[in-house]
């Protein structure tokens, strides 16, 4: 990179730090004990140039690249996963959805407003019965006049209660079709669309997970993003880059556990010296650290692809199964580490074993990061 790309990129990632340390770090047990979702911060981070990361200046976006998305999110995941979850959801997945598909008259009319923060923005793809198996989803959407008409449920959704806007994926031809999906753009307060159960979870507590009901919710035609029947595809384009933000909040969660565990094991005295003395302690940080900068280095390869409009499915697949069982494998060892404090909310180690496992499962489980790799190597053979 060159030199003031980089002072830039430094600028970002200390006011990134500096916010996290701020606005986040003093609340984060709170707002994880009692699953508070706390919208007031979302908008701080909107002012910030947070939620617009990937947006051009021209949609009121901080008009940045993945290279400047990856460090955001991962210093705010090395201070809470849970917020960095949802920078997630709203940035590259609502946001990004209506940036690279909408049209112009659609992304002047939401853009601003999502990546001030002045709206939160939700994306709906996963329903109860299907996660992995997408193409198998049951909401559907039926033409009527100007309109259409949405009936179903998504669930799992980030953001999906307060969130004000959503992109939501729906069937508009035949099961199993991969062309027989549609994404359309629906705002809260839509006649007929309702937020079902909100999820009580083991970790990411403060960013809220709910169902939204549909019962003939009726959406303008003028709401579908690109062509009918592209819903599906579109997706599969927009998780390619979700993926390297799920990566980014592993890298993240991963590195807060591991800088914790730097602390304790030079401060903790066992046997007269500090535990970090200990050639099974020092082994465990040695292997943290290399796992840390193996997935950093997968996902900035991800960027760049991404950055150059490349193909990247391969790469920001591996960057996702990567870094997200690093992040799992990090704070179990940072558990270990602390002993029995590891195991009490006095420290921070617990909340990222809860947190990091959320990264093997949301936005296509590690089991499904295989079955795309393994994918894209047999075609490439
Ligand atoms: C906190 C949270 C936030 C989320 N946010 C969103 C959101 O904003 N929007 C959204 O649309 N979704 C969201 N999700 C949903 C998430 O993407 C799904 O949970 C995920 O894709 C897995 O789907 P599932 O839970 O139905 O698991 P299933 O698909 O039922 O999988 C269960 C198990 O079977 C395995 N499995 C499934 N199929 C295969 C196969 N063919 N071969 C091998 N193993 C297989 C899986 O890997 C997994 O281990 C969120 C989930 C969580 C937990």
């Amino acid at each position: 990179m060159e030199k003031a790309l980089l002072a830039d990129h430094k600028i970002i990632e200390d006011s990134a730090r500096e916010f996290a340390r701020t606005h986040i770090l003093p609340h984060v047990m709170e707002w994880d004990e009692s699953q508070h979702f706390p919208m007031d911060l979302m908008h701080q981070l909107g002012h910030q140039g947070f939620l617009g990361v990937l947006v051009p200046e021209e949609y009121g976006g901080a008009g940045l690249g993945y290279q400047e998305y990856i460090t955001i999110i991962t210093e705010i995941s090395k201070v809470c996963g849970s917020i960095g979850l949802s920078l997630a959801a709203h940035n590259s997945l609502c946001t990004n959805h209506i940036y690279t598909f909408g049209n112009e008259e659609q992304r002047r009319k939401w853009l601003p407003k999502l990546a001030s923060g002045e709206w939160i923005g939700a994306w709906g793809l996963t329903e109860p019965n299907t996660g992995s198996d997408a193409m198998r989803m049951k909401c559907v959407a039926v033409k009527d006049g100007d309109d259409y008409v949405l009936n179903g449920t998504k669930c799992w959704i980030t953001h999906g209660k307060s969130g004000h806007v959503a992109v939501v994926i729906a069937r508009t031809g035949e099961l199993l079709d991969s062309h027989g999906m549609t994404a359309f753009v629906i705002e809260r307060g839509t006649p007929g669309l309702k937020a079902g159960k909100k999820e009580n979870k083991l970790g990411m507590r403060a960013s809220e997970t709910a169902e939204m009901i549909f019962e003939d919710c009726r959406v303008p035609a003028a709401n579908v993003l690109g062509e009918v029947g592209d819903g599906f595809i579109q997706s599969m384009k927009i998780l390619d880059g979700g993926r390297i933000s799920i990566g980014a909040l592993g890298l993240g969660i991963a590195k807060g556990a591991f800088e914790a565990s730097i602390q304790y094991s030079k401060e903790r005295q066992q046997f007269g010296q500090p535990i970090a003395n200990f050639q099974a302690i020092s082994f465990k940080l040695a292997d943290m650290a290399t796992k840390i900068e193996a997935s950093e280095l997968l996902l900035r390869e991800a960027a760049d692809l991404k950055n150059a409009g490349k193909n990247c499915t391969k790469v920001s697949a591996m960057a996702k199964y990567y870094a997200s069982e690093v992040s799992v494998q990090v704070s179990t060892d940072a558990v270990q580490i602390f002993g029995g404090y590891g195991y009490t909310k006095d420290f921070p180690v617990e909340k990222f074993y809860r947190d990091s496992k959320l990264c093997t499962i949301g936005e296509g489980t590690s089991e499904v990061q295989k079955m795309v790799i393994a994918r894209e190597i047999v075609k490439e053979m």
